[in-house]
């Protein structure tokens, strides 16, 4: 609720602060237990930073998140770390997020064994257990990661996470390093454990056709915070934000015979640290308005769990 996240910026050899680049400028959104919240938008709008704080990876400037009814804000570092099994992440890199010195078994048993998860002598079936599921063979468990296709490296990374039972997993483009043909498999297989074990999902991407395919509910960010968040069928049936709209008409649809009317925004993304007055979308917005360039629109609910942030829908 209302999370902000701003980073000093520093200049000097006595790194004096000389402004803040606002990576997330109040941002609120809910997710149910057992629900994917997708939020999506162009690199450097924020979401990774929301997904790293929620984790206590990087600390919040400011703001709420209640997990299971307790403020995760509030908590001091040393008393995090009984829930740390319970929050769990999923990077985008499966090359890099795995130690290349660990077998498998190691990779996934290590936090195991540090929270207690399962009784010492039953370690090891555990282990091939959580690996099964996520469709990985027994006898891997003593292979390298060097050894293994992108794909089956984010089922290890997968199982890394489901192996502390968590309740909520924070993916962080999960698929975006992974071929098209691989993609569908990740996918499938995170829906797959969602149903089984009642997961509950964040899951970030800058690709829409991925978030419309797991998605519960979707949140659209630019610069820092939501523009719009509606139900999955609402934001790509009927979107109301003109960057959303844009975002959108760039997704590609197979089929020749059909006729895009692509939004091509032009320009680039403002700076974070040094953002538009106004709608921070003002600058590329083909519907700009006088009023768009002095007064930031609210972010507004518009019946069926349909927020959005734009001057447009108030002069209705
Ligand atoms: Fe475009 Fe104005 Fe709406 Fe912002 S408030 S998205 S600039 S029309």
């Amino acid at each position: 609720h209302n999370l902000v996240k701003h980073f000093p910026i520093k200049s000097g050899v006595l790194q004096r602060t000389i402004g803040h680049v606002k990576a997330v400028d109040g941002v609120s959104f809910n997710i149910k237990r057992g629900e994917t919240f997708g939020l999506v938008g162009e690199s450097g709008c924020g979401k990774t930073t929301i997904g790293r704080t929620i984790l206590r990876l990087t600390e919040p400037t400011g703001g709420e998140a209640i997990i299971n009814g307790v403020d995760i804000f509030k908590m001091k570092r040393s008393n995090l770390r009984p829930l740390r099994p319970k929050i769990q992440m999923i990077f985008q890199d499966p090359y890099s997020s795995l130690d290349p010195r660990m077998p498998v078994g190691e990779i996934i048993g290590e936090a195991v064994r540090e929270h207690n998860i399962v009784p010492k002598s039953d370690y090891r079936d555990y282990i091939i257990k959580v690996m099964k599921d996520c469709g990985l063979r027994p006898y891997y468990i003593d292979r390298y990661p060097h050894e293994f296709s992108g794909g089956q490296r984010q089922r290890i990374c997968i199982a890394r996470a489901l192996a502390l039972n968590p309740d909520l997993i924070v993916a962080d483009e999960p698929v975006s390093a992974l071929d098209v043909s691989i993609q569908a498999q990740v996918i499938n297989l995170m829906k797959d454990l969602q149903r089984e074990r009642g997961l509950t999902y964040l899951f970030i991407s800058h690709d829409l056709s991925v978030v419309e395919h797991i998605s519960d509910n979707v949140g659209v960010m630019y610069l820092g915070s939501l523009v719009e968040m509606a139900p999955k069928k609402e934001i790509f049936r009927t979107p109301m934000h003109p960057y959303t709209k844009a975002l959108l008409s760039a997704v590609p649809i197979p089929n020749p015979n059909i006729k895009m009317n692509r939004t091509i925004l032009e320009g680039d993304i403002p700076s974070p640290a040094n953002p538009p007055s106004g709608c921070k979308f003002h600058t590329r917005c083909p519907h700009a308005m006088e009023i768009c360039k002095t007064q930031a629109p609210k972010f507004k609910d518009y019946g069926k769990n349909h927020k959005a942030a734009c001057h447009l829908f108030d002069q209705n």
